[in-house]
């Protein structure tokens, strides 16, 4: 079914494109495309920063949600999609297009920033301080979700008279997609691909990017436009080796975990070691309900998993379950973990500190020295994982201090993210075809980067726009 009641248009207008989020940031991806009359947004992230500023911009979209026809949607990632509810709350009457994996990851990714922002708004009255209203309930989020309409990879489907797309692999997270574009206003025809974010080109557990189509205009994603990542092949040795450490010391390995994707990463490989016969008799928990959901969700997208998965799966049709790992649900099985002793492995949410259950494991464990915590990836400033893979001496969590006493490790090959070479190779088949391409989704410096080594290797016109900025396609 279609909502949008405006006339077959046939325009001559331009072609517009407008960055209205994740420019020259990594947070609140949002660009507006107008063709033919209508008007397409290109995700609706949350934009995440300092809590006023991140209000006032995610409450006050940059445009009547009304005028707004349809929206197409890279991936389920919050600073991609959390904004959604906002949007179909305040009189969007028109569908959300997205692959079926990325809908249903976003009915559990929203309906978690949902209950974040009300228990942020708990705490902060607790607490005599000012709170805003959170910015969407559960509710609305159940509102949200029957705005989706669900297309496979690789399928051209109409979005609206004089508007095409397509969703090709983004190998990033389960369901996230590149979209290509087709736009036809009058005698122009314009082809345009959003990136989304972008994946390695041999994901553990996804399919590899798929080959995008040839375009004229890339808005691509330039997160580690500066950054050549550790090799992959790394991960499963650093297990292996800190396994190994937690059962000589009979302490704890507490590995911080985004829920979705790294979790699912790090069980993957604790599987396959389990399916070698090389995983040591130890309990694993994963213990957080966000990851426990998620991990639900990926067994039931087994068409976004790579051919090494789907072999494996022919004998052990679960890729994230052994005997000897457990999900927690209850916050009494959580806390029960406090009591037992090691050797254990814990993974747990948030990845990078700041919230969830992880807290209390660090606060139990942290000043034990035959603990090990294990920080994958990038830790953003003023986080408590940031401190920790800074080698600080003492943290305070919960409003209490502690003595660092824990081994810190730090693993970046995990990242689901391109590095500046996995990009620019993404990119290489485009190049002939393409009159401009836009930066997005980077901060200025990996941005500047990544456009130094694209114009060495012939990319004449790049640039990274800033928010607001609408180009003429
Ligand atoms: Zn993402």
């Amino acid at each position: 079914m279609h909502r949008c009641t405006k006339p077959l248009l046939r325009g001559d207008e331009p072609v517009k494109l407008t960055f209205l989020g994740a420019a020259q940031t990594v947070t609140g991806s949002m660009h507006l495309v107008e063709c033919n009359g209508y008007r397409v947004l290109l995700d609706c992230g949350l934009y995440q920063g300092r809590r006023a500023e991140a209000y006032d911009r995610n409450r006050n979209l940059p445009f009547d949600p009304r005028s707004i026809d349809a929206v197409l949607l890279s991936h389920a990632h919050i600073d991609h999609s959390g904004n959604l509810p906002t949007l179909a709350t305040r009189g969007f009457q028109g569908l959300i297009y997205a692959t079926a994996a990325t809908r249903d990851l976003c009915a559990i990714m929203l309906a978690d920033s949902a209950r974040i922002q009300d228990s942020d708004a708990q705490f902060l009255r607790k607490h005599g301080k000012d709170a805003a209203e959170p910015l969407y309930d559960v509710s609305d989020v159940a509102r949200t979700m029957e705005l989706f309409h669900t297309v496979p990879y690789r399928r051209r489907f109409i979005v609206l008279p004089g508007i095409e797309a397509a969703f090709y692999d983004a190998g990033h997270i389960l369901g996230s997609a590149a979209i290509a574009l087709w736009l036809t206003e009058g005698d122009r025809r314009v082809r345009l691909l959003f990136t989304g974010d972008v994946g390695r080109p041999t994901p553990v557990l996804l399919r590899p990017p798929d080959e995008p189509p040839r375009v004229d205009y890339v808005i691509s994603e330039s997160t580690y436009g500066g950054k050549i990542h550790e090799p992959q092949e790394k991960t499963i040795e650093v297990l292996r080796m800190l396994l190994q450490r937690v059962v000589s010391l009979r302490g704890k390995l507490i590995i911080p975990a985004f829920s979705v994707g790294r979790t699912q990463s790090v069980v993957y490989y604790l599987q396959l070691l389990h399916n070698l016969g090389q995983l040591p008799d130890v309990p694993i928990v994963v213990d957080s309900p966000l990851s426990s959901n998620a991990t639900h969700v990926y067994r039931t997208h087994p068409e976004c998993f790579n051919d090494a998965v789907r072999r494996m799966m022919l004998s052990d049709p679960d890729p994230f379950g052994f005997e000897s790992l457990r999900y927690t649900r209850s916050v009494d099985e959580s806390k029960a973990l406090n009591g037992k002793p090691g050797p254990m492995v814990i993974i747990s949410a948030s990845g990078m500190c700041e919230s969830g259950r992880i807290l209390h494991h660090l606060r139990n464990n942290i000043e034990d020295p035959t603990t090990t915590i294990l920080l994958l990836g990038f830790m953003a400033e003023h986080t408590l994982g940031r401190r920790l893979a800074d080698g600080a001496e003492r943290v305070r969590i919960l409003g209490e201090e502690f003595l660092v006493r824990a081994t810190i490790e730090t693993l970046h090959s995990l990242s689901a993210h391109a590095d500046q070479e996995e990009l620019v190779n993404y990119l290489a088949p485009l190049r002939e075809s393409v009159r401009h391409l836009f930066l997005v989704h980077g901060e200025p410096d990996p941005q500047q980067h990544l456009a130094d080594r694209l114009r060495g290797l012939g990319w004449s016109s790049v640039t990274n726009p800033t928010r607001g900025e609408t180009i003429e396609l």
